[in-house]
């Protein structure tokens, strides 16, 4: 009984709510500006102050690193360009902390393999824990020839494959 009398209040009370004139329902052409903020930011209509740290910091550093990466690459501005960075940036900040850390180290080619450990420590045993037999380089890891790990590149590259191909991606680079 106690249930449907809250029930019944609670609808009266949004329906006294809806029927009144409430500003929050009027189109606002700004973001509405909340009583605890000193100061917000926007750009064509909307609101930036939740990224204006990012903002800041591609602003300082994402002309260095555009040159950067392409004296790396050998890339001219235009091959730069041509990379949809939003889409890398919604791939990679979708990835957990760990997996960034990850793939950021085999990007600047600092994986810790064999090799990179013999540069460190020169006793450490560097050759490859699938095939026992060559130097484990960057290289190595992806042509290694030993018969299981060939069967889960094949096996992790098919899947890869099918997942990709549920997105949208463009028949040349299902194809490549
Ligand atoms: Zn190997």
């Amino acid at each position: 009984m106690l249930k449907l009398d809250l029930n019944d209040i609670a609808d009266t009370m949004a329906t006294g709510f809806q029927s009144g004139y409430n500003p929050l329902y009027e189109p606002s052409e700004f973001p509405l500006f909340h009583p605890l903020h000193v100061a917000t930011v926007s750009i064509n209509n909307s609101s930036i102050t939740s990224k204006l740290g990012h903002m800041f910091y591609f602003a300082v550093y994402a002309p260095t690193l555009q040159e950067t990466i392409c004296k790396n690459l050998k890339w001219d501005a235009m091959t730069f360009d041509h990379i949809n960075w939003d889409a890398h940036e919604a791939a990679f900040t979708s990835l957990t902390r760990y997996q960034q850390i990850a793939v950021s180290m085999l990007v600047h080619n600092l994986w810790n393999s064999g090799n990179q450990c013999k540069q460190h420590i020169p006793a450490a045993d560097s050759s490859c824990a699938s095939c026992h037999h060559d130097l484990e380089t960057i290289d190595h890891i992806f042509n290694c020839p030993d018969h299981e790990t060939l069967l889960n590149q094949t096996a992790s590259y098919s899947s890869f494959l099918q997942t990709i191909s549920l997105f949208q991606t463009p028949h040349q680079i299902l194809q490549a």
